[in-house]
């Protein structure tokens, strides 16, 4: 294990030094880490299908293209968020600047999860370079062949002194948590996320924690069944249901459910073939264990569509469960697999009550026609985001905030937020020697009387 103290305290003198600071030197930081991934596309394909057999056309598109992007959107935008901003001031003020710097933390640790090992390890890193930070990069040790290539490339690419990565599992990760970071950013479950938690606490650090939970469907009798069942299938069965946003579960009428089933068993053909195992566009799961975890909720409820598994291979088809108690163990945490059970109601607010009486989740989806029901669960339901008639993509708008809220996290990034997040924003009041502005500003003084009550 490397002596941590000495790193963070070394990437704090350089801090101090400024030399994070200087527009360019940020934007030529990001350029770098683009090109990390732009020349090193092959390898960081071959190491996301070492971890998770993912088929190259998933590691582009929800790893490579998504992290590239990142950094490009940063850089079109970087000059324009940094800039310091002028509120407005009233007539008090009138002689005096009033200006918001946007003021670097310091030394921010970045610890990236094993689902999406690439983009939630980087994206997050785009963001505290730009915003002028040092930062300390810990990839998930899970997904272990994109942790080391990670450790492997950045040192090749990226300032030496400012941008350093830890490789390495829970031991070193609880020795890297005691030190002092003027940030922390991490990604993973709510379980680890309440240890960082903890550990932020002793000095305060501030952090966004990106975290899990049970993100419900609602779908109602006015929703169009072929597109819901290609939408659902598509944002539960990518990454084999090991994605933070895939539909946990699935709230609807008895008649909703057997048409929507009766339309995913097409889908599933249509997408994976008659034997989705021998699909090459279905992952596998990460580890065993993770992989026993999920097999053991096979046998809540019965079995409407796939149920087969491979301990060998970590195989699990995917798979729908009907007839599942709220009270079953798949009900009790957040799957993360593929594997989804659905949840009778008579209505809307049946669904609403059901998911207002748990953990906030990390999204809300709801399909449906009917305005009133969209609007219904928008306002009536607390959720880190909502999709309405889709799945996965509000993720890939910029402009909106991704993150949680309760149990599934706090703080939010992407786009102009990768940037807000890593800065503090500092509130300045300039003021001048100005005559008539000391006059105006004279009535806060000793002696106080009556007649200055009245200014
Ligand atoms: P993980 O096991 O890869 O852990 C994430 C990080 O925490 C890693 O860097 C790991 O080294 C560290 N870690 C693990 N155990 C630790 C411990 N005991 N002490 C200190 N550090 C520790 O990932 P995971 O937690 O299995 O990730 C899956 C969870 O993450 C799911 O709940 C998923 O919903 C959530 N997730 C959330 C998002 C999001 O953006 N909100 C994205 C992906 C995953």
């Amino acid at each position: 294990m490397s002596n941590y103290a000495e790193m963070v305290q070394s990437a704090r003198e350089t801090f101090y030094s400024g030399k994070t600071r200087p527009m360019d030197f940020r934007i030529k930081q990001i350029k770098q880490l683009r090109k990390m991934i732009e020349e090193n596309k092959s390898d960081f394909s071959g190491a996301l299908s070492t971890d998770l057999r993912r088929t190259k056309f998933e590691n582009y598109v929800l790893e490579l293209d998504f992290t590239i992007n990142e950094c490009t959107h940063m850089l079109r935008h970087i000059k324009e968020w940094a800039a310091p901003e002028r509120p407005s001031k009233t007539w008090v003020n009138i002689f005096d600047d009033v200006v918001i710097h946007k003021e670097p933390y310091g030394v921010v640790l970045v610890m990236g999860a094993w689902n999406y090992p690439l983009q939630l390890t980087l994206a997050p890193v785009v963001g505290a370079i730009a915003a002028g930070n040092c930062v300390i990069i810990k990839p998930s040790e899970v997904a272990s062949a994109v942790a080391k290539l990670i450790a492997d490339l950045v040192p090749k690419y990226l300032d030496n002194e400012c941008y350093k990565v830890v490789y390495g599992g829970v031991p070193e990760t609880t020795e890297l948590l005691k030190q002092k970071f003027d940030y922390i950013f991490y990604t993973g479950s709510t379980t680890v996320g309440r240890i960082v938690r903890e550990a932020s606490n002793k000095y305060l650090t501030p952090v966004t924690l990106e975290l899990g939970g049970k993100s419900p469907t609602y779908i109602d009798n006015t929703a169009d069944v072929p597109i819901t069942a290609k939408r659902l299938v598509w944002g539960k069965f990518i990454n084999a249901g090991q994605t933070c946003i895939a539909p946990d579960y699935v709230l609807c009428t008895k008649e909703v459910q057997d048409k929507i089933i009766e339309e995913c068993k097409r889908v599933i053909k249509e997408y994976y073939g008659e034997d989705p195992k021998q699909s090459p566009d279905l992952c596998r799961i990460i580890t065993t264990k993770h992989f026993q975890r999920l097999a053991a909720f096979l046998s809540n409820g019965e079995v409407a569509i796939g149920g087969r598994t491979d301990p060998g291979e970590k195989y699990i088809e995917p798979t729908f469960l009907i007839n599942v108690k709220p009270t079953d163990p798949i009900m009790q945490e957040e799957i993360f697999g593929p594997i989804l059970p659905f949840i009778n109601v008579n209505n809307a607010y049946e669904a609403i009550k059901f998911i207002n009486e748990r953990e906030k989740p990390l999204v809300l989806y709801a399909f449906s026609k009917d305005s009133a029901v969209q609007n219904l669960f928008i306002s009536q339901t607390q959720s880190g985001a909502v999709c309405i008639n889709d799945t996965i993509l509000q993720y890939s708008v910029d402009t909106l905030p991704f993150g949680g809220v309760g149990m599934s996290g706090m703080g939010a990034y992407h786009g102009k937020l990768s940037y807000d997040t890593f800065v503090h924003p500092k509130g300045c009041l300039l003021r001048t020697f100005n005559f008539i502005g000391e006059f105006v500003g004279s009535s806060r003084y000793p002696p106080y009387s009556e007649t200055k009550l009245k200014f």
